[in-house]
């Protein structure tokens, strides 16, 4: 059988929740499908004189709760498909965070890792240049996502700005001394583990000593690692494109982010104080308590999702599991705390951070993480509630509740 594409499966997990609220068939063709997708051209010169040319994408999916809001990949693997799969997850994240956004996502085809910090900066400037007119304050508002980071925004808000004039809220993310929010970098991390300890505590389980896996080492693996740390759990083994490390007793955390800083992967720490090298495939296959995928999408599939013997898997990543994968998963009793509210600490805290710039003020990080935990508390709370009524898993719940108030602003927009 044919894999699902990105989209085929996002929509999928779609159609389980819709079926479950008996949504009728053309609210469902409005919300399956995107608004608006654009493609351009982006050409630079390389520092070598080269030319390089490839393909950036926003994918701007719904917006009747309110302007656009996703994140920009940078990545070999991002086209259309994919992109538009993450703008409509965008949207269902927002609304289930009940967040004043729409959802979108944009990407660029390339693989930045070898290119110069002005090549990087060059491809950036370009790419706000053929997206500017689509995008806004009260529009649409990029974000950091894969192999972006707070400088790629600062980069893109300059370019925007000497188009549009000084705009801070075009896009979060960005670094603090222009209009960040001290906490948005650490803000998905901390808020997958914020509604870990909600789960853990409604089970009755203690984050104490608990063993976690984690793939994926950039900002959203390595800040959840350092909250988990905080907590007095044990982070067992880390993975990232370089390969990956393990030790049964615990990894020492920050020696592993200074390895990673300095050789760009944690895959180097290994053969040093009892710390066994280890490939991807076999972290995910540790006997753990939770296992955090939180690098890139389809890592679960129908194909080696029995292998998992973590008793949580916490989507940190977007569309880590397929459905394929997740239906192994439920099946074997697996808890899955989904993408849609695990990592929604990120756009939650971009919220604060883009209120904090149109009102111009600034809440100090204490205040910051507060109002975080509150928010991914209460959705936690609400997809529990409802998974209950239904009795399903938090994924179909947490879709049921985002999809049912898109739905429902839209139907009050008189779309559908
Ligand atoms: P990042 O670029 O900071 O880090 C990505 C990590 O994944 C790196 O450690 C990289 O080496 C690793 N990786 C890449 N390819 C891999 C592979 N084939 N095998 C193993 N590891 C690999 O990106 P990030 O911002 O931390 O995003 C990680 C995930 O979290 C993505 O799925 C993203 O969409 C999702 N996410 C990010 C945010 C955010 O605020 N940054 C918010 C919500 C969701």
């Amino acid at each position: 059988m044919t894999p699902l594409t990105a989209h085929e499966a996002v929509t999928r997990y779609f159609h389980d929740a819709a079926d479950l609220i008996h949504m009728d068939d053309g609210v469902r063709e409005v919300l399956t499908s995107s608004y608006r997708e654009l493609a351009v051209q982006l050409a630079i010169k390389r520092d070598s004189g080269e030319t390089l040319v490839t393909r950036g994408y926003r994918v701007q999916h719904n917006a009747a709760r309110g302007p656009y809001k996703g994140g920009v990949r940078y990545h070999p693997t991002a086209d259309l498909d994919e992109v538009r799969a993450l703008a409509a997850l965008m949207s269902w994240k927002t609304a289930l965070l009940d967040i004043p956004f729409g959802g979108a996502k944009g990407g660029v085809e390339i693989d930045p890792i070898p290119l110069s910090s002005s090549e990087k900066q060059r491809l950036t400037r370009r790419f706000v240049s053929s997206i500017h007119h689509i995008i806004g304050e009260y529009r649409d508002i990029p974000a950091p996502d894969v192999n972006t980071d707070a400088q790629t925004m600062a980069w893109m808000l300059d370019a925007y700005g000497s188009m549009h004039g000084y705009t801070p809220a075009i896009v979060t993310g960005k670094p603090v001394a222009l209009g960040g929010a001290p906490g948005r970098e650490q803000a998905t991390g901390r808020g997958c583990v914020y509604v870990l300890e909600a789960w853990a505590q409604q089970e009755g389980r203690d984050l104490e000593n608990a063993t976690v896996a984690i793939q994926g080492f950039g900002n959203v693996g390595s800040w959840a690692a350092r909250e988990l740390v905080r907590l007095g759990a044990k982070v067992v083994a880390v993975a990232d494109a370089g390969g990956g490390v393990h030790r049964g007793d615990g990894l020492d955390v920050e020696a592993l982010l200074a390895v990673s800083k300095e050789t760009g992967t944690v895959a180097k720490a290994a053969d040093t104080d009892g710390v066994d090298a280890i490939t991807n495939e076999e972290l995910l296959a540790l006997d753990v308590d939770v296992l955090l995928p939180a690098a890139l999408g389809q890592v679960i599939t129908g194909a080696n999702a029995d292998e998992i013997k973590a008793k949580v898997v916490l989507e940190a990543a977007n569309y880590p599991v397929t459905p394929e994968g997740d239906k192994v998963l439920v099946d074997a009793g697996v808890t899955v705390i989904p993408d849609i509210l695990a990592n929604a600490g990120g756009v939650t805290g971009s919220y604060f951070e883009w209120s904090m710039n149109i009102q111009q003020f600034t809440w100090p990080e204490e205040q910051f993480n507060e109002r975080l935990r509150e928010k991914m508390v209460a959705a936690y709370e609400q997809v529990r509630a409802r998974g209950d009524e239904f009795d399903v898993p938090m994924r179909q719940a947490a879709f049921v509740i985002g999809i049912e108030r898109v739905a429902e602003a839209a139907r009050l927009r008189g779309y559908v």
